[in-house]
């Protein structure tokens, strides 16, 4: 399944890579054609109430974490703690693991001494860690997940 998001949504689709979703952004909905065919499977997540594609799904709020309350009920049945951090933020690739000896002097020194684990997007070279942003980002997911989010209106 895919996760289609129009212009205007870029934050959303970062936030959903961080879930783990195949999240696309594209900046005219126009390109949708050439990114899905007749069979694809796909959601397309849009601020465009007029000319909407098939499987276009309106996104009424401006702000990312009401978007994802808002898409909850859509994404909930995809989501796998598994796949959590698995993505890059930046290009939707699946990241792979490196040893530490391979990224010395890559990432600030503080980091190569305190993190154990590594990740490297092979397409765009961005390497990602276990930092304290995750930490915090695991608490949130688990309160999406939980309905915390939801009920906090
Ligand atoms: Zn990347």
């Amino acid at each position: 399944m895919k996760f289609i998001c129009d212009v205007m949504l870029g934050r959303l689709a970062r936030y959903l890579r961080i879930l783990g979703l195949d999240a696309i952004y594209i900046k005219n909905y126009k390109d949708l054609a050439h990114i899905v065919d007749k069979d694809s499977k796909y959601f397309f997540f849009t601020k465009r109430t007029k000319n909407t594609p098939k499987g276009s799904i309106l996104i009424k709020s401006d702000h990312v974490k009401e978007q994802l309350k808002e898409i909850l009920p859509v994404i909930r049945d995809y989501l796998d703690e598994n796949s959590f951090f698995t993505r890059c933020l930046s290009c939707n690739t699946l990241l792979v693991h490196i040893d530490r000896g391979e990224i010395e002097g890559l990432v600030p020194e503080y980091v190569f001494h305190n993190q154990l684990e590594f990740k490297k997007c092979l397409l765009c070279n961005k390497i990602y860690w276990s930092g304290t942003h995750i930490a915090h980002m695991e608490a949130w997911v688990g309160e999406l997940l939980s309905n915390k989010l939801v009920e906090n209106k």
